[in-house]
Protein backbone atom coordinates (compact mmCIF):
# COMPACT_ATOMS: atom_id res chain seq x y z
CA UNK A 1 0.00 0.00 0.00
CA UNK A 2 1.51 3.48 -1.09
CA UNK A 3 -0.47 5.36 1.19
CA UNK A 4 1.45 9.37 2.40
CA UNK A 5 1.96 7.45 5.87
CA UNK A 6 3.97 4.41 4.28
CA UNK A 7 5.90 7.12 2.56
CA UNK A 8 6.77 8.91 5.64
CA UNK A 9 7.18 5.40 7.30
CA UNK A 10 9.93 3.43 4.70
CA UNK A 11 11.65 7.32 4.56
CA UNK A 12 12.22 6.84 8.14
CA UNK A 13 13.47 3.19 8.23
CA UNK A 14 15.86 3.94 5.71
CA UNK A 15 17.12 6.75 7.54
CA UNK A 16 18.71 4.19 9.99
CA UNK A 17 22.39 3.16 8.41
CA UNK A 18 22.44 -0.29 10.40
CA UNK A 19 19.36 -0.99 8.51
CA UNK A 20 20.49 0.50 4.94
CA UNK A 21 24.04 -1.46 5.72
CA UNK A 22 21.73 -4.89 6.44
CA UNK A 23 19.25 -4.11 3.39
CA UNK A 24 22.40 -3.38 1.28
CA UNK A 25 24.26 -6.28 2.30
CA UNK A 26 21.15 -8.55 1.22
CA UNK A 27 20.97 -7.00 -2.27
CA UNK A 28 24.89 -6.57 -3.32
CA UNK A 29 25.76 -10.24 -1.97
CA UNK A 30 22.37 -11.13 -3.01
CA UNK A 31 21.68 -12.92 0.80
CA UNK A 32 18.58 -14.06 2.11
CA UNK A 33 18.01 -13.66 6.32
CA UNK A 34 18.16 -17.37 6.58
CA UNK A 35 17.96 -19.10 10.13
CA UNK A 36 20.98 -20.95 11.52
CA UNK A 37 20.94 -22.10 14.52
CA UNK A 38 23.89 -20.70 16.61
CA UNK A 39 26.37 -21.91 19.52
CA UNK A 40 24.18 -21.15 22.03
CA UNK A 41 21.49 -23.99 20.25
CA UNK A 42 18.85 -20.49 19.46
CA UNK A 43 18.09 -19.90 15.89
CA UNK A 44 19.86 -16.68 14.33
CA UNK A 45 19.43 -14.70 11.71
CA UNK A 46 23.44 -14.18 11.92
CA UNK A 47 23.64 -11.79 9.43
CA UNK A 48 21.04 -9.23 10.78
CA UNK A 49 22.68 -9.86 14.13
CA UNK A 50 26.14 -9.20 13.23
CA UNK A 51 25.33 -5.85 11.46
CA UNK A 52 22.17 -4.22 13.50
CA UNK A 53 24.53 -5.57 16.70
CA UNK A 54 24.19 -8.31 19.33
CA UNK A 55 22.02 -6.31 21.19
CA UNK A 56 19.49 -5.21 18.67
CA UNK A 57 15.81 -6.53 18.30
CA UNK A 58 16.01 -8.44 15.27
CA UNK A 59 12.54 -10.11 15.22
CA UNK A 60 10.95 -6.34 16.01
CA UNK A 61 13.52 -5.79 13.07
CA UNK A 62 12.15 -8.17 10.49
CA UNK A 63 8.68 -7.66 11.89
CA UNK A 64 8.84 -4.01 10.74
CA UNK A 65 10.54 -4.36 7.31
CA UNK A 66 8.02 -6.87 6.51
CA UNK A 67 5.16 -4.88 7.66
CA UNK A 68 7.14 -2.13 5.45
CA UNK A 69 6.84 -4.33 2.63
CA UNK A 70 10.36 -4.25 2.25
CA UNK A 71 10.80 -7.47 3.65
CA UNK A 72 9.01 -10.85 2.25
CA UNK A 73 8.53 -13.93 3.79
CA UNK A 74 10.18 -17.55 1.88
CA UNK A 75 9.87 -20.74 2.49
CA UNK A 76 9.96 -21.31 5.76
CA UNK A 77 12.52 -24.26 8.01
CA UNK A 78 11.18 -26.80 10.19
CA UNK A 79 13.90 -26.96 13.58
CA UNK A 80 13.55 -30.34 15.64
CA UNK A 81 13.56 -28.49 19.00
CA UNK A 82 13.53 -29.25 23.27
CA UNK A 83 10.73 -28.60 24.14
CA UNK A 84 11.41 -27.17 27.03
CA UNK A 85 13.94 -24.65 26.11
CA UNK A 86 13.41 -24.20 22.62
CA UNK A 87 17.14 -25.40 21.53
CA UNK A 88 17.82 -26.74 18.03
CA UNK A 89 20.60 -28.59 18.49
CA UNK A 90 19.93 -31.98 20.41
CA UNK A 91 22.73 -34.58 20.32
CA UNK A 92 20.37 -37.44 18.53
CA UNK A 93 21.00 -40.81 19.82
CA UNK A 94 19.59 -44.47 18.90
CA UNK A 95 18.10 -46.71 21.46
CA UNK A 96 17.40 -50.48 21.08
CA UNK A 97 13.81 -51.22 21.57
CA UNK A 98 14.28 -54.07 23.96
CA UNK A 99 17.17 -53.44 26.14
CA UNK A 100 17.46 -49.78 26.05
CA UNK A 101 21.30 -49.79 25.21
CA UNK A 102 22.84 -46.86 23.08
CA UNK A 103 25.05 -48.99 21.10
CA UNK A 104 23.73 -49.80 17.66
CA UNK A 105 25.34 -50.48 14.10
CA UNK A 106 23.77 -49.16 11.29
CA UNK A 107 23.57 -52.16 8.01
CA UNK A 108 21.92 -51.73 4.80
CA UNK A 109 20.53 -55.07 3.55
CA UNK A 110 21.51 -55.17 -0.26
CA UNK A 111 19.99 -57.14 -3.10
CA UNK A 112 22.18 -58.31 -6.27
CA UNK A 113 19.74 -57.63 -8.86
CA UNK A 114 21.04 -60.40 -11.33
CA UNK A 115 21.21 -63.49 -8.80
CA UNK A 116 18.36 -62.53 -6.32
CA UNK A 117 21.11 -62.95 -3.18
CA UNK A 118 19.96 -60.41 -0.82
CA UNK A 119 22.37 -60.14 2.30
CA UNK A 120 24.24 -57.55 4.49
CA UNK A 121 26.11 -54.64 2.75
CA UNK A 122 29.17 -55.20 4.44
CA UNK A 123 29.27 -58.99 3.01
CA UNK A 124 29.28 -57.13 -0.68
CA UNK A 125 32.92 -55.23 -0.29
CA UNK A 126 35.72 -57.18 -1.48
CA UNK A 127 38.67 -54.72 -0.11
CA UNK A 128 38.11 -52.30 -1.97
CA UNK A 129 36.04 -53.49 -4.88
CA UNK A 130 32.19 -54.76 -4.88
CA UNK A 131 31.49 -58.16 -5.28
CA UNK A 132 28.66 -60.28 -4.63
CA UNK A 133 29.42 -62.52 -2.32
CA UNK A 134 26.81 -65.28 -3.49
CA UNK A 135 27.53 -65.72 -7.68
CA UNK A 136 30.72 -63.72 -7.32
CA UNK A 137 30.39 -61.11 -9.92
CA UNK A 138 31.90 -57.75 -9.76
CA UNK A 139 29.92 -55.38 -8.92
CA UNK A 140 30.20 -52.26 -11.49
CA UNK A 141 27.09 -50.07 -12.13
CA UNK A 142 24.99 -49.44 -9.08
CA UNK A 143 21.18 -50.51 -10.55
CA UNK A 144 23.23 -53.76 -9.99
CA UNK A 145 21.92 -53.68 -6.41
CA UNK A 146 19.03 -52.75 -4.37
CA UNK A 147 19.08 -51.56 -1.11
CA UNK A 148 16.12 -53.58 0.12
CA UNK A 149 15.89 -52.63 3.81
CA UNK A 150 17.95 -50.85 6.51
CA UNK A 151 18.04 -52.15 10.18
CA UNK A 152 19.96 -51.35 13.20
CA UNK A 153 21.75 -54.09 15.39
CA UNK A 154 22.26 -53.51 19.01
CA UNK A 155 25.54 -54.17 19.88
CA UNK A 156 24.37 -55.11 23.60
CA UNK A 157 21.36 -57.75 23.11
CA UNK A 158 21.49 -58.42 19.34
CA UNK A 159 18.13 -57.23 18.30
CA UNK A 160 17.48 -56.33 14.95
CA UNK A 161 14.82 -53.08 14.20
CA UNK A 162 14.27 -50.89 11.29
CA UNK A 163 12.89 -48.09 13.20
CA UNK A 164 14.83 -48.00 16.55
CA UNK A 165 13.78 -45.59 19.19
CA UNK A 166 15.35 -42.06 18.44
CA UNK A 167 16.14 -40.33 21.92
CA UNK A 168 17.04 -36.31 21.66
CA UNK A 169 19.37 -34.84 24.16
CA UNK A 170 19.03 -31.07 25.16
CA UNK A 171 22.16 -29.35 25.23
CA UNK A 172 21.08 -27.85 28.49
CA UNK A 173 21.27 -29.60 30.69
CA UNK A 174 21.33 -33.27 29.28
CA UNK A 175 17.70 -33.78 29.33
CA UNK A 176 15.92 -36.35 27.36
CA UNK A 177 13.06 -36.48 25.01
CA UNK A 178 11.58 -38.36 22.13
CA UNK A 179 9.61 -37.94 18.45
CA UNK A 180 7.09 -37.38 20.90
CA UNK A 181 7.75 -34.45 22.93
CA UNK A 182 9.94 -32.85 20.49
CA UNK A 183 8.79 -29.08 19.26
CA UNK A 184 8.53 -28.71 15.79
CA UNK A 185 8.93 -25.56 14.95
CA UNK A 186 8.69 -23.41 11.73
CA UNK A 187 10.87 -20.47 11.28
CA UNK A 188 10.79 -17.95 8.33
CA UNK A 189 13.78 -16.50 6.35
CA UNK A 190 13.28 -13.47 4.41
CA UNK A 191 14.34 -11.72 1.22
CA UNK A 192 13.86 -7.87 -0.81
CA UNK A 193 11.14 -7.48 -1.74
CA UNK A 194 11.05 -6.78 -5.65
CA UNK A 195 8.88 -3.99 -5.00
CA UNK A 196 11.65 -1.70 -3.45
CA UNK A 197 13.93 -3.42 -4.81
CA UNK A 198 14.84 0.13 -7.36
CA UNK A 199 14.32 2.11 -4.37
CA UNK A 200 16.69 0.63 -2.33
CA UNK A 201 19.09 -0.17 -4.69
CA UNK A 202 19.66 3.44 -5.18
CA UNK A 203 19.83 4.83 -1.97
CA UNK A 204 21.45 1.90 -0.29
CA UNK A 205 24.65 1.37 -3.04
CA UNK A 206 24.41 5.35 -2.71
CA UNK A 207 26.61 6.03 0.95
CA UNK A 208 29.32 3.34 -0.06
CA UNK A 209 29.91 5.54 -3.02
CA UNK A 210 29.69 8.64 -1.39
CA UNK A 211 32.24 7.56 1.39
CA UNK A 212 34.80 6.78 -1.29
CA UNK A 213 34.39 9.79 -3.33
CA UNK A 214 34.95 11.48 0.44
CA UNK A 215 38.04 9.31 1.16
CA UNK A 216 39.73 9.76 -1.73
CA UNK A 217 39.57 13.97 -1.09
CA UNK A 218 40.99 12.56 1.92
CA UNK A 219 39.01 12.98 4.26
CA UNK A 220 38.47 10.73 7.53
CA UNK A 221 35.24 8.71 6.57
CA UNK A 222 33.21 6.89 9.30
CA UNK A 223 29.69 5.22 7.08
CA UNK A 224 27.74 4.52 8.46
CA UNK A 225 28.03 6.40 11.63
CA UNK A 226 27.23 6.58 15.20
CA UNK A 227 28.24 10.34 16.15
CA UNK A 228 28.12 11.47 19.87
CA UNK A 229 26.70 14.96 20.12
CA UNK A 230 26.88 17.34 22.53
CA UNK A 231 24.11 16.14 25.13
CA UNK A 232 25.72 13.09 25.06
CA UNK A 233 23.24 11.06 22.89
CA UNK A 234 24.62 8.98 19.75
CA UNK A 235 22.86 9.76 16.59
CA UNK A 236 23.25 7.31 13.17
CA UNK A 237 24.24 9.38 10.23
CA UNK A 238 25.19 7.68 6.91
CA UNK A 239 28.20 9.41 6.36
CA UNK A 240 30.32 11.37 8.97
CA UNK A 241 33.34 12.54 7.50
CA UNK A 242 36.83 14.38 9.61
CA UNK A 243 39.13 16.74 7.31
CA UNK A 244 42.02 19.45 9.17
CA UNK A 245 39.23 20.05 11.97
CA UNK A 246 36.29 20.18 9.33
CA UNK A 247 33.50 18.04 10.17
CA UNK A 248 30.80 17.28 7.54
CA UNK A 249 27.19 15.50 8.25
CA UNK A 250 25.83 13.67 5.87
CA UNK A 251 21.94 11.63 5.27
CA UNK A 252 20.57 10.48 2.27
CA UNK A 253 16.68 10.80 1.97
CA UNK A 254 15.21 8.69 -0.50
CA UNK A 255 11.11 8.89 -1.28
CA UNK A 256 9.23 7.96 -4.03
CA UNK A 257 7.98 11.90 -3.82
CA UNK A 258 9.68 14.94 -3.24
CA UNK A 259 11.35 14.74 0.55
CA UNK A 260 8.96 15.89 3.34
CA UNK A 261 10.30 18.92 5.45
CA UNK A 262 10.19 16.34 8.22
CA UNK A 263 13.53 15.00 6.74
CA UNK A 264 15.35 18.29 6.92
CA UNK A 265 13.94 18.68 10.74
CA UNK A 266 14.96 15.24 11.92
CA UNK A 267 18.61 15.72 9.95
CA UNK A 268 18.71 19.48 11.56
CA UNK A 269 17.94 17.84 14.98
CA UNK A 270 21.08 15.48 15.26
CA UNK A 271 23.41 18.63 12.76
CA UNK A 272 22.31 20.64 15.97
CA UNK A 273 23.70 18.01 18.27
CA UNK A 274 26.40 17.24 16.86
CA UNK A 275 27.50 20.43 15.02
CA UNK A 276 29.24 19.40 12.38
CA UNK A 277 31.25 22.23 10.18
CA UNK A 278 28.55 21.27 7.00
CA UNK A 279 25.36 19.62 7.21
CA UNK A 280 24.27 17.67 3.65
CA UNK A 281 20.64 16.03 3.41
CA UNK A 282 20.60 13.95 -0.39
CA UNK A 283 17.01 14.25 -1.13
CA UNK A 284 15.88 11.56 -4.15
CA UNK A 285 14.41 12.20 -6.01
CA UNK A 286 13.89 15.82 -5.47
CA UNK A 287 13.39 17.96 -2.07
CA UNK A 288 9.65 19.41 -1.20
CA UNK A 289 8.90 22.74 -1.82
CA UNK A 290 8.64 23.59 1.95
CA UNK A 291 11.66 21.00 2.48
CA UNK A 292 13.93 23.56 0.38
CA UNK A 293 12.41 26.75 2.27
CA UNK A 294 13.78 25.38 5.61
CA UNK A 295 16.78 24.95 3.70
CA UNK A 296 18.50 28.07 4.47
CA UNK A 297 16.84 28.44 7.73
CA UNK A 298 18.93 25.42 9.41
CA UNK A 299 21.87 25.54 7.52
CA UNK A 300 21.43 22.07 6.27
CA UNK A 301 22.54 21.77 2.48
CA UNK A 302 20.44 19.87 0.74
CA UNK A 303 21.24 17.98 -3.04
CA UNK A 304 18.55 17.43 -5.14
CA UNK A 305 18.90 14.13 -7.34
CA UNK A 306 16.19 12.48 -9.73
CA UNK A 307 17.70 9.25 -9.62
CA UNK A 308 20.52 9.21 -7.73
CA UNK A 309 23.17 8.76 -10.51
CA UNK A 310 24.45 12.31 -10.18
CA UNK A 311 24.65 12.54 -5.94
CA UNK A 312 28.43 11.82 -5.70
CA UNK A 313 29.58 14.53 -8.47
CA UNK A 314 27.10 16.82 -6.61
CA UNK A 315 28.67 16.32 -3.10
CA UNK A 316 31.64 16.79 -4.48
CA UNK A 317 30.89 20.11 -6.20
CA UNK A 318 29.25 20.85 -3.00
CA UNK A 319 32.64 19.75 -1.12
CA UNK A 320 35.16 21.80 -3.15
CA UNK A 321 33.00 24.59 -3.71
CA UNK A 322 34.67 25.40 -0.14
CA UNK A 323 32.32 27.28 2.08
CA UNK A 324 34.58 26.91 5.20
ZN1 LIG B 1 16.12 -28.61 26.89
ZN1 LIG C 1 24.99 -62.41 -7.20
ZN1 LIG D 1 19.52 -54.21 22.93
Amino acid sequence: MQTPNHRVESARLYSDPNTRELLRRMLTEDLPLEPTVGPDGKVHYSLAETVLGAEADVKGWIAEMVQQDVLKKRVAREFVMCPVHLRADPVIMVECLKCKSRLSVKRSLVEHTYCGYIGDDSRFDKGGSLQCPNCGRPIRAPNELRVSGVWYECQNCLSKTSSPRLVFVCKEGNHEFTVLDLALVNVDSYMVNERVLAELRNTLLLDPQLAKMMEELGYEVESPAQVQGQSGSKHSLDVYAKKDGLTIALQVAVDTKPVEPSAVISFFAKAFDIKPNKSVLVTIPAASEEAKRLEAGYGVAVVEDFDGSGVVRKVKDLLEGGGR
